[in-house]
């Protein structure tokens, strides 16, 4: 494997009684792209939270490009900016322009200057192919728009990993492919990638690595292909039997 970006070392958590992180080990080399999937319930949004500190953990360390997440203040901040982030749904800002969305974590955490927010944003917006949108609100866009603005607003911070959570759940079938393509494209251009789906295709596609989660544990991971032919745990095998 390259270099790690993210490593993730005996990480536990609790939600009261509920063991939802159990040691936790897990690297992800840069530019590899990690696709998670596994029963709900099973913690993967608990993960991709606790790598971007929206939650905390009790045990264990996260280093993000050899740094350890900070508890708080000016140096999380900094931080999270590294860790883009990709909800099922969009939060976009429904006050603001499509571009001033983009620009806003640029030019307030980032400190670009506003011209120069706007002529990368721009490029963003053209790169996820929602450009002529710029000066719309979100919701006078569609769905597979808004994620995929959503997407670009996270590219803008220049993040050095971009965590996707169910990016595609919400969205009505006919617009889930727009946006997976625009992952797609992110995955053979470099980005490290956590991708929490059961978007199969995108799998097969971009994922070097399919890491299977169930109860709060990392049950089996392998490459797609040996994953989605020879999986060797019986609670993988159920899985994919109720899914594919
Ligand atoms: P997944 O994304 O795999 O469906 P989650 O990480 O969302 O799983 O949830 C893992 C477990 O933790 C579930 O049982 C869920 O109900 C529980 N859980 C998640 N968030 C909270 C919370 N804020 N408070 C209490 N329980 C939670
Ligand atoms: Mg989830």
């Amino acid at each position: 494997m390259t270099e790690p970006l993210v490593v993730l070392k005996d990480v536990n958590k609790h939600f009261g009684d509920l063991h939802v992180l159990k040691d936790i080990d897990m690297e992800i080399g840069k530019g590899e792209v990690v696709v998670v999937i596994g029963p709900s319930g099973s913690g993967k949004s608990t993960l991709c939270r606790a790598i971007n500190r929206l939650e905390t953990i009790e045990s264990g360390t996260i280093t993000i490009d050899g740094k350890t997440l900070p508890e708080e203040g000016k140096a999380l901040a900094q931080l999270r900016a590294d860790v883009g982030m990709v909800f099922q749904s969009f939060n976009l800002f429904a006050h603001k322009t499509i571009l001033d969305n983009i620009t806003l974590g640029p030019i307030k955490v980032r400190k670009q200057k506003k011209d120069e927010a706007e002529k990368r944003g721009m490029e963003l917006l053209e790169r996820v192919g929602v450009a002529q949108q710029a000066q719309k609100y979100p919701a006078q866009l569609s769905g597979g728009q808004q994620q995929r603005v959503a997407i670009a607003r996270s590219l803008a911070m220049n993040p050095k990993v971009m965590l996707f959570d169910e990016p595609t759940s919400a969205l009505d079938p006919e617009m889930i492919n727009e946006v997976l393509d625009v992952m797609v494209g992110l995955a053979r251009d470099g980005m490290t990638m956590i991708v929490v789906t059961h978007e199969m295709g995108f799998a097969r596609k971009a994922a070097n690595r399919v890491v299977f989660m169930a109860d709060g544990q990392i049950v089996e991971q392998n490459t797609p292909e040996e994953f989605f032919t020879n999986p060797t745990s019986a609670r993988a095998q159920d899985f994919l039997a109720k899914i594919l």
